[in-house]
């Protein structure tokens, strides 16, 4: 054991520091470099911004990570937390019981979800969705007297979480070279990303070709034996990839033609993003069931949901028997009661015609004005208030920089000394911020952006990158 004591000529951010440091493993972190150097502390956020232990004030382009939607300091969602922590902190939806907060839920999601993605199953996070996805479809397929359906197929740089399931499904290449082997009967096809891997085809073609690899897949495996194809509507982890409008129509034909179910994790799509309530409807496309999680409380607390259509819910629930799925905390009260009160506040506030008609066009339109004539900027793709940019050599050749992953840190790094957050998916920067954000906010943050973008060009130059 180190000690943890605070010396006196410790100031505090070095001392939480220090007990960081030695005790605390960060996810998704080169643990020993950020030792080395420090992590930032972030002790208070409101609205749009955070603040650090330096007294720092910074502008959340990430919303949190893609979650914190309605803005920080939202007194109607700190106030159902209390509330439900005085009345019952805890009970568990196992004993033939329920808790109000769950069942109010329900059907709070229930009313905003397309279709008829009426049933709501309760987890805590983006990757429990996820791996409840998996074992409900194959589920499915084997009360229907088809277990041999159970492939599921997902794409290349896809994100659906770290556990096990997510990871497998996902198609992330450096999360699967660590702690494998993953799940069989798994495949992955090549994702729609259009600026980076269309070669000559227009937007349309392209679409069309990358769904068809779908089709392709499923003839190669044999549909009899693919379950289900589960896709973002827009990959956000991936680095914002926006898929032609061609695509998500395209891959739901083929779905229905080979009677594969169509699942959506809209995990960072869902509750506003792309200025619908969830991204399945900007592409227009129904998907038999839906995973959600991030936005659903602002993520004021961990909550997630899988939300099923009647043809696999009516299966399941009425040949299935018990399923033999769950969690402690499936459905947590005081969770529930911040999500009931995060989904009327948006409704109260409008909050998703806002993005849909206001902010999130003027966002998307400032920063392709902002960076209009940065030379680092190779191509904008966004929908809403998500919007992933492409750093390149050399945008008129489309040429990008030959050790991928460098410029884009070192643009995030001039991002974090400025007081923004920005992050970086290998050359790719991406931007999420709360949906709340004002015009004013939003031209502060493209201002940002474009300073730190100037940095990075000049730290380019002088690297000779
Ligand atoms: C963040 C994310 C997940 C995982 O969610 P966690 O809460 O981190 O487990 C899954 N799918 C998508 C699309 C995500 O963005």
């Amino acid at each position: 054991m180190q000690s943890n004591a605070v010396t006196q000529t410790e100031n505090l951010t070095a001392a939480i520091q220090r007990i960081d440091a030695n005790h605390h493993w960060h996810p998704f972190t080169d643990t020993a470099a950020l030792n080395s150097k420090g992590a930032r502390v972030i002790v208070r956020g409101e609205g749009v911004y955070v603040w650090d232990s330096e007294g720092n004030r910074i502008i959340d382009g990430m919303a949190g990570l893609w979650c914190v939607n309605m803005g920080y300091g939202r007194k109607e969602l700190i106030d159902a937390a209390k509330q439900q922590l005085d009345e019952l902190p805890y009970y568990n939806h196992f004993f033939q019981t329920t808790t109000t907060p769950a069942a109010v839920l329900a059907q709070e999601i229930a009313s905003v979800t397309p279709g008829d993605l009426n049933h709501i199953f309760f987890a805590n996070s983006g990757s429990e969705a996820v791996d409840t996805l998996i074992r409900m479809i194959r589920h499915y397929w084997a009360v229907e007297g088809k277990p041999e359906k159970n492939v599921l197929i997902g794409r290349k740089n896809a994100y659906h979480g770290s556990t096990i399931g997510g990871t497998s499904l996902g198609g992330m290449g450096a999360m699967h070279k660590q702690g494998g082997p993953y799940l069989p009967n798994i495949e992955h096809i090549d994702q729609p990303y259009w600026y980076g891997e269309a070669g000559d085809l227009d937007e349309e073609a392209f679409g069309l070709k990358a769904a068809r690899a779908l089709e392709e897949k499923i003839l190669e495996v044999g549909p009899e034996k693919v379950a289900a194809f589960i896709g973002e509507p827009i990959q956000g982890a991936g680095g914002v990839i926006v898929p032609p409008a061609s695509y998500w129509p395209e891959i739901q034909r083929i779905c229905r033609k080979y009677d594969i179910l169509l699942a959506a994790d809209e995990v960072i799509c869902g509750f506003g993003r792309t200025g619908s309530w969830f991204g399945s409807q900007t592409f227009g496309i129904e998907p038999d069931l839906m995973s959600m999680a991030k936005g659903l409380s602002s993520g004021y607390m961990p909550i997630s949901a899988v939300a099923v259509g009647d043809r696999v819910a009516n299966c399941l629930i009425e040949k299935g028997g018990e399923f033999f799925h769950g969690f402690t905390y499936s459905g947590h009260p005081v969770a529930a009661a911040v999500a009931v009160a995060n989904i009327r506040l948006m409704k109260q506030e409008k909050v998703v015609d806002y993005v849909a008609d206001d902010i999130g066009p003027y966002f998307q339109q400032q920063l392709r004005a902002v960076l209009a004539d940065q030379p680092l900027t190779g191509h904008i793709e966004g929908a809403g208030l998500v919007a992933g940019i492409a750093l390149v050599k050399d945008r008129e050749a489309k040429q990008f920089f030959a050790d991928e992953g460098t410029v884009g840190t070192l643009c995030r790094d001039h991002c974090f000394e400025n007081g923004l957050i920005m992050r970086a998916v290998g050359d790719r920067m991406v931007l999420s911020p709360p949906l709340v954000i004002s015009r004013k906010e939003v031209d502060e943050l493209c201002a940002k952006v474009r300073k730190c973008f100037d940095l990075t060009l000049d730290s380019v130059r002088t690297q000779g990158l």
